[in-house]
């Protein structure tokens, strides 16, 4: 494929953009690859580009049942941090980030990635002190954040409220190299790439079953006929008990909607993301103007993608408070996507009891900021039988009781 460049782009001006080629090809499926990766969000892509860039596999199909980047990849508020609390997080989370910083030039594709700034308020006695040990862990882990005073939180977003009568800020969690992408930029660069090293990405076409020979893997039933391969892996976010099931095994997985909304466009208001945890509530502001408000999980099991009313408005609610001025605002438009909760709320990348089978999943509510790094680790498990960023979220740990426990440790895994 051409490369886009600054040059391609005066080019295809002066001949009317007609010289476009499309970004990525739609092959019919053949009948057998090495690799299938079920699941072309940003996850099960960024897995398929890493197989073939680090580890020389391009015999790879990506199959998805709608568009590509159309799950919770294309859903999501784009927050990206690494200040997480458990070493085994800030390890792969921090090497995402790191990915992150390189990504547009690594896939050759736009992928708007934002380093504007990260703060995490503690708005109460318990989050003050809770965060400042996560400084401190960061600051062995060597992930660079810092705890951050009231005057200094008001420096860096005037539009906030510290003096809250409920809820006033005593300080922030603050990581600079935080901030957000274009979250179907993700998901496309990464597409275009694997399309390029020759691999098929197969969209409108849903996996309805998983073949098996004795312990091992066989291959797929899809819409489209059956596909066979030596190795499978299962990256399909909300939909993972269902493929475990089809597999013949169980996760410890629960599916739950998580929804945003968006505030008309207004002018440049807040330059740093602000996650508010205690009222539930994180804000950012697009590049179209938009307020990008996020809240928290529906309390209850379901595969809707739309979100329960009350939290619009218990958030938004919440949110006024800290942030006057959001109170004149209308509210554009909401949406949900379907996230896939642990225990621990940490992922599992892991071997599975079906040989040739990996699973990739319960990223929950926080997995667009781990595409690219959980996709490193991901293919260096299916290519190399092992990989360090991995290894401590296989599915073991549920059985021996070894989690990493983020929700305790942070409240919120956002
Ligand atoms: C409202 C919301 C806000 C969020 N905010 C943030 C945030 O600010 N920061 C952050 O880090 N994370 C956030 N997340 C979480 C993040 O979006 C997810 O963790 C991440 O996108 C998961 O990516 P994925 O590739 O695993 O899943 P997905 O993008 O959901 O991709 C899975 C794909 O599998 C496909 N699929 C399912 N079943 C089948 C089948 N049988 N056959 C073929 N294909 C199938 C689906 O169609 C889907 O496209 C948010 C999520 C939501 C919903």
């Amino acid at each position: 494929m051409k490369r886009y460049s600054m040059f391609a782009v005066a080019r295809e001006a002066m001949r009317y953009h007609a010289g476009w080629e499309r970004a990525w090809r739609s092959p019919e499926p053949k009948k057998r690859y090495k690799v299938i990766v079920v699941g072309a969000g940003g996850h099960g892509l960024a897995t398929a580009y890493y197989l073939g860039k680090v580890h020389g596999i391009t015999d790879v199909a990506v199959i998805e049942k709608g568009w590509l980047g159309g799950g919770n990849t294309g859903r999501n508020t784009t927050i990206i941090r690494s200040n997480y609390l458990q070493d085994a997080s800030a390890a792969i989370f921090d090497k995402a980030l790191q990915l992150y910083e390189g990504l547009s030039r690594d896939l050759n594709y736009n992928v708007m990635f934002s380093p504007r700034g990260l703060l995490m308020l503690a708005q109460s006695e318990h989050e003050r002190r809770g965060y400042q040990r996560t400084v401190h862990a960061n600051g062995l882990q060597g992930v660079s954040t810092q705890w951050i005073t009231p005057e200094r939180v008001k420096e860096l977003v005037p539009i906030l409220n510290i003096d809250g009568p409920r809820y006033p800020v005593l300080g922030a969690l603050y990581q600079e190299r935080g901030g957000t992408a274009r979250h179907d930029a993700v998901a496309w660069g990464y597409a275009r790439a694997c399309s390029n090293m020759g691999m098929d990405i197969i969209q409108q076409t849903e996996v309805t079953g998983i073949r098996r020979q004795g312990d091992k893997v066989a291959g797929v039933t899809t819409t489209r006929g059956e596909i066979d391969c030596e190795q499978l892996a299962i990256v399909v976010a909300g939909h993972s008990s269902v493929l475990a099931e089809m597999a013949g095994f169980r996760l410890p997985i629960e599916s739950v909607a998580l929804q945003a909304w968006v505030s008309e466009p207004i002018k440049p208001a807040i330059d740093v993301v602000v996650m508010a945890n205690l009222v539930h509530g994180y804000l950012s502001q697009s590049d179209k103007g938009e307020l990008v408000i996020g809240g928290g999980t529906d309390g209850f099991n379901n595969y809707t993608q739309r979100g329960s009313w009350h939290h619009v408005e218990e958030t938004t609610r919440a949110l006024v408070e800290t942030f006057p001025i959001i109170s004149r605002l209308k509210m554009l438009r909401q949406w949900g996507g379907i996230v896939d909760m642990t225990g621990d709320r940490s992922p599992i990348l892991s071997k599975t009891p079906v040989e040739g089978i990996f699973v990739n999943c319960g990223w929950g509510t926080g997995g667009f900021k781990s595409i690219p790094g959980s996709g490193f680790a991901m293919a260096e498990l299916i290519a190399c039988g092992y990989s360090p960023l991995a290894a401590e979220f296989n599915l073991n740990r549920f059985k021996e009781g070894r989690f990493i426990d983020e929700s305790v440790a942070a409240g919120v895994a956002h």
